[in-house]
């Protein structure tokens, strides 16, 4: 392995140690935002559209090392707040699937529009199927 990217490397792993006590603050952050979000629905579409992005955090730290390998180095900072990107990223998608478990488990799911109903509801209150 070349010296840029060792030292790239092992920068990264001494603030692994951090990072993993800033993302429990980010956890209960995406944990109210996904609470904000009513129907399984719009979760799954919320779900999508993370995990395209976590796609393409994870190529543009690919691209980074790559450079750094191939003599350009890159700054670790700069990699370092792209990691910590993909650590949000990630948080929300662990958060909303929790959310959409409970959703489905808790209290029954409209079968129209995936809202999540009560088991007394006679009707969706999101869409107005009925149940
Ligand atoms: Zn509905």
């Amino acid at each position: 392995m070349n010296e840029q990217l060792e030292a790239l490397l092992e920068t990264i792993q001494k603030t692994a140690d951090q990072m993993g006590t800033a993302a429990s603050g980010v956890l209960e952050g995406a944990g109210r935002r996904a609470n904000a979000l009513l129907s399984v629905g719009k979760l799954n579409v919320r779900l999508a559209d993370l995990s395209a992005e976590a796609n393409v955090l994870l190529r543009e730290v690919g691209e980074l090392v790559y450079a750094t390998h191939t003599g350009d180095p890159t700054d670790s900072d700069v990699l370092l707040a792209k990691l910590k990107e993909i650590d949000d990223v990630r948080a929300q998608i662990r958060e909303i699937n929790a959310e959409i478990l409970r959703l489905k488990g808790a209290e029954g799911v409209c079968p129209h529009c995936g809202a999540a109903v009560k088991a007394e509801d006679r009707f969706c209150k999101e869409c107005g199927g009925r149940l």
